[in-house]
């Protein structure tokens, strides 16, 4: 399988490379030259299956050429045995033809699990493979960075930096990146928003020259193709358990950087039915007004109960465009240039077909605590303000009510009791067992300024040069 940029103007890269190169060096995103499809028969014959042997299926084709069939399916069988709950994503039903799919088992308490997770595996693998080391750099407002120190604790090849906002992240987000122990480890405060970090992470991916040639940097935020791929299986997963692919199902999506529901639009690509997929964002809704609206266009940041969906432009949305425009790179690239320097409108009849398949949603704070309030008043079941979301915005945009509408549970709701707090239910949310001595442990991380030089002064510092 080979992989090009959704700009157009980049070499074409194979599995080991895309899984190592953050974005392609015409500022593009990586996707497959062109996915697996698999028959209603194929798929059905999936019922049942373990979840590390259906995520086999589903991604093998994805990862043939750099890794034989025998060493991947161990991979995935350690992945998922790592999860807290034999189905790895359990599904919950809320009402009739209503769920919630619990992909909050993992290590951190998110969904970002189940394809960090992996990530640290596959990087290991091809990085030992190559006698290679690498630096990965990444920004996080929360769950990014947690799951991404879990995934990659164990690496040998791998030195990791994770910038977060000084003091703009939840103390159980904060907690759960800054007591992992591992000499390849590095937390960095920064005193600033996420996008002051994620500026510097952009800046030192686009000039490396400050590694003096050592090492390279290495992605893990949903601009790595992996992190999608593994993403799709659950798509799968949840479709298989209710009766699919002989009916069709609704998926609710708490979106940021669209990563999470891309996975979904590729699932159906690949055959899964899927009749409707529906974008729930908090006020940072700059999808929600393109998708209503037809017109793209940044606005402020705003800091809501829902920081991991705290984001101003999707960066993912590019490779939905990319389909969008008939996988024409040279389109993408004229329009997203646009994009930054004013509101945008795509052709007419390209937004009515997107319309096909998404709907979207804008919640509120408030709107988000009177979720959270009614499912507990009403089912006993607490959600977390980010999966609120997504339920509040598949009542809204349900098409149908005969077809099953899953909501995606992005996170425990102890990740946020503040946000539970305020919705006005009184119960506290519990951390699981494996995580009762979180507040007990000792953290360890470093106040920067929100300085490159800073940044990468301390990066010089600090990981063990290989
Ligand atoms: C990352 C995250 C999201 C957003 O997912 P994207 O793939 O960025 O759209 C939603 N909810 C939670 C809890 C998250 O951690």
């Amino acid at each position: 399988m080979r992989y090009i940029s959704t700009r157009g103007a980049a070499p074409a890269l194979g599995f080991e490379d895309v899984l190592l190169t953050g974005l392609a060096t015409d500022g593009g995103l990586y996707v497959p030259e062109s996915l697996p499809h698999f028959s209603l028969e194929e798929i059905r014959s999936w019922r049942g299956l373990p979840y590390s042997e259906l995520a086999f299926n589903v991604m093998y084709p994805f990862v043939e050429d750099a890794i034989p069939a025998a060493d991947f399916r161990t991979m995935l069988e350690e992945t998922y045995e790592v999860f807290a709950h034999d189905a790895v994503a359990p599904l919950v039903q809320l009402n009739s033809n209503e769920w919630v799919l619990e992909l909050f088992r993992g290590p951190t308490l998110a969904f970002k699990d189940f394809a960090l997770q992996l990530l640290g595996r596959l990087l290991d693998y091809v990085l030992e493979k190559r006698k290679q080391h690498v630096v990965i750099m990444g920004a996080t407002s929360g769950d990014t960075g947690s799951a991404a120190i879990e995934g990659c604790r164990r690496c040998k090849h791998v030195d990791i930096f994770i910038l977060h906002p000084h003091e703009r992240v939840s103390e159980v987000q904060r907690r759960q990146m800054t007591t992992v122990t591992g000499d390849n480890i590095h937390n960095i405060a920064v005193r600033g928003n996420f996008d002051d970090c994620q500026r510097m992470v952009k800046a030192s991916f686009n000039d490396q020259s400050f590694l003096g040639g050592k090492t390279q940097l290495a992605a893990v935020n949903s601009i790595n193709w992996a992190r999608i791929m593994a993403q799709i299986v659950y798509y799968f997963h949840a479709s298989l358990a209710l009766g699919g692919p002989d009916r069709s199902m609704a998926f609710s999506v708490p979106t940021g950087n669209f990563g999470d529901i891309f996975a979904g639009y590729l699932a159906r690509q690949m055959g899964l039915p899927i009749s409707q997929l529906v974008i729930a964002t908090n006020r940072n809704d700059i999808l929600h007004r393109f998708m209503s609206g037809n017109r793209y266009e940044q606005h402020q940041l705003e800091h809501t109960l829902t920081p991991s969906m705290d984001i101003m432009v999707s960066s993912n949305f590019e490779r939905l465009l990319f389909d969008l425009y008939g996988r024409d790179g040279a389109a993408v690239k004229s329009l997203l240039e646009e994009a930054q320097t004013g509101p945008v409108s795509i052709d007419d009849y390209r937004w009515k077909h997107v319309r096909k398949l998404f709907d979207s949603d804008a919640v509120s704070d408030e709107a988000t605590c009177d979720t959270i309030r009614e499912i507990y008043e009403r089912n006993e079941y607490l959600l977390d303000p980010h999966t609120a979301i997504g339920v509040r915005a598949a009542r809204n945009c349900r098409r149908d009510q005969s077809v099953p509408m899953i909501t995606l549970g992005t996170a425990h709701p102890a990740k946020f009791p503040d946000a539970i707090r305020q919705s006005g239910v009184t119960v506290e949310p519990a951390l699981p067992k494996h995580m009762h001595d979180l507040f007990e442990r000792e953290e360890r991380y470093t106040v920067l300024n929100d300085d490159i030089h800073a940044v990468h002064g301390f990066m010089l510092e600090h990981w063990k040069h290989a």
